[in-house]
């Protein structure tokens, strides 16, 4: 934790450079308060990350200190994403990996969208 009682953000983790625009991403959509776009390595025919934009670590960071309004919209995206994909009637997964334990690689919150095939049970 830092002194602010948040954990320490790096400012150098590829999600932080993607919404820098220092890398490139392929863009599904983007607002005052998230992005979304296609994950580099897709695990299903539809996976798409979305990050808000800000400096949150993780989901604890992100719902304890994110404005309203940016959670809203970050959520209110999610949807919107799955619906864009044509996933809405057929279902569809949103995950986060939380930590090390969860294998979290990326320290920016992001929840991944899984869709467009019949997906597995959740692993433990
Ligand atoms: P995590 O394990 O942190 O939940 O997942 C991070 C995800 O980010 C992985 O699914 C990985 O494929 C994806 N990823 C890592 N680097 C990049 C990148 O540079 N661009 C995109 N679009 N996705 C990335």
């Amino acid at each position: 934790m830092s002194t602010s009682g948040r954990p320490p953000y790096d400012d150098a983790n590829i999600f932080a450079r993607i919404l820098r625009g220092e890398i490139p991403c392929d863009r599904v959509a983007e607002d005052a308060h998230a992005l979304a776009f296609h994950d580099i390595n897709p695990q299903a025919p539809v996976h798409v990350l979305v990050i808000p934009k800000g400096r949150y670590v993780s989901s604890a960071d992100f719902h304890a200190t994110a404005p309203d309004a940016a959670i809203a919209g970050f959520w209110r995206m999610v949807a919107a994403v799955a619906k864009s994909q044509g996933l809405e009637e057929a279902g569809y997964r949103v995950l986060s990996n939380m930590g090390p334990d969860a294998g979290q690689e990326v320290p920016h919150f992001h929840v991944h969208i899984f869709g467009g095939r019949r997906l597995g049970r959740m692993i433990a």
